[in-house]
């Protein structure tokens, strides 16, 4: 994967400045666990980044990876997402437009999106309940593309004669 050096410098430095604002000690196990963080280009949960850092250094803990997240997202690094499986996620923060996402409930992916015009009609609505907006997520739930394929590939093979009869006409 094809990781922005100027960027991830940027980033490694904020982390950094926070660690040392914060009073905490700068490890070896905490900069891998960002590095491993901020190569991945994904939503990730505590678990799934304990595994991606474990494949690095099998001797960083479980705790110590939920630990660095919460440090990650205080510094405006990472965010918390949730995806709607009852899961907390983290994705890059820093320098990342702001976006909404779509959860297939089949497969679990998820695609991330922004539309000018739903947001903008996000913000009418709080206005016109004079609601002070102070930041949303959207999440849409439904079948992806690949699982809407999928489904209708099994369909077709099934005993349906209407699917065939059409399968036919085509
Ligand atoms: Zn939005
Ligand atoms: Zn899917
Ligand atoms: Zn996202």
């Amino acid at each position: 994967m094809a990781v922005d050096t100027k960027k991830f410098a940027e980033e490694k430095k904020i982390f950094l400045e926070h660690i040392e604002k914060e009073g905490l000690r700068r490890t070896a196990q905490r900069d891998l666990i960002l590095e491993v963080f901020l190569k991945t280009e994904d939503h990730l949960s505590s678990e799934d980044l304990y595994w991606l850092v474990h494949k690095e250094d099998p001797n960083v803990g479980q705790t110590t990876v939920y630990r660095t997240l919460k440090v990650l997202t205080d510094a405006g690094l990472a965010r918390e997402v949730r995806l709607g499986d009852g899961r907390t996620y983290y994705e890059h923060h820093h320098d990342h437009q702001h976006h909404d996402h779509m959860i297939c409930t089949g497969c679990g992916k998820v695609i991330e999106f922004f539309s000018e015009e739903l947001e903008a009609m996000q913000d009418k609505m709080a206005d016109k309940y004079n609601f002070k907006l102070t930041h949303h997520s959207l999440r849409i739930l439904g079948i992806c593309n690949d699982c809407q394929q999928k489904e209708v590939n099994t369909a077709a093979s099934g005993a349906q004669p209407r699917v065939r009869v059409k399968t036919n006409i085509n």
